[in-house]
């Protein structure tokens, strides 16, 4: 079997070097792009297994280039991880809702990269392969949520959810680990009959907590980007 390629999108070339070095120790085939321009015509020539996508760079933008990349056939489903600046949240929002997977930001510890790397490939090897998805256990099983039934547990405790904060819940669990914008969230509980602005999001997060009890923890604030299920849950003391 090959290697799967990562594109890694960076104009600086000590940062594209250092993303190389680590992406061939962890075992992927790496290829750097030093501009917008050049990634979007190797993506599209040979699709990779991912894309590690600087968000400043001298052509063509990151959060452009995730956008194309987003609407070609070809290479819509390639995963994109953008890499970021402090102070890019506005980005990182606009690159999350055009399709962007993950982001990390700079200056990045070489661990967390490739924890984030590793989550998206395993995470996008899993979503090609049919899974049922009405049924949602996360954090060791004390926490289950079941679409069908409508019905959540907390440590084998039915909880009682308006259905804003079961939708909200079971947006963020499908993927842990991951950041959803607001407005993304928003996209997702809509059309069961809620009404829902970006500010309220916060409230129902709130009372979501408070009825998670034990395991509130699991509904993790990003600050400036929005809300993440955690992927693990450091018991409370
Ligand atoms: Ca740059």
């Amino acid at each position: 079997m090959s290697k799967p390629r990562v594109l890694i999108v960076e104009d600086e070339p000590d940062i594209a070097e250092l993303m190389r070095f680590h992406c061939e120790r962890e075992g992927y085939e790496a290829r750097t792009a030093a501009s917008g321009k050049i990634a979007l015509e190797a993506v599209k020539k040979e699709p990779p297994a991912l894309v590690l996508l600087d968000l400043m760079l001298p052509d063509v933008g990151g959060v452009e280039v995730c956008r194309r990349m987003k609407q070609w056939a070809e290479t819509k489903d390639v995963p994109v991880v953008m890499v970021t600046a402090k102070g890019e949240e506005s980005d990182v929002v606009a690159g999350l809702e055009i399709g962007a997977d993950d982001y990390v930001v700079k200056p990045f510890s070489p661990r967390v990269l490739m924890a984030r790397v590793r989550a998206v490939m395993r995470r996008n090897s899993e979503e090609s392969a049919p899974a049922p998805t009405n049924r949602i256990e996360r954090l060791d099983g004390r926490l289950v949520i079941d679409a069908d039934r409508h019905v959540v547990t907390v440590c084998g405790d039915v909880i009682d959810l308006t259905v804003t904060e079961f939708g909200i819940l079971a947006h963020l669990a499908q993927r842990p680990g991951f950041v959803r914008t607001r407005d993304q969230i928003i996209a997702a509980v809509h059309g069961r009959n809620v009404v829902l602005s970006s500010r309220t999001i916060d409230v129902h997060v709130t009372a979501l907590r408070k009825k998670l009890a034990d395991l509130a923890g699991c509904v993790e604030t990003v600050r400036g980007v929005g809300y993440r299920f955690a992927e693990s849950l450091v018991p409370a003391e």
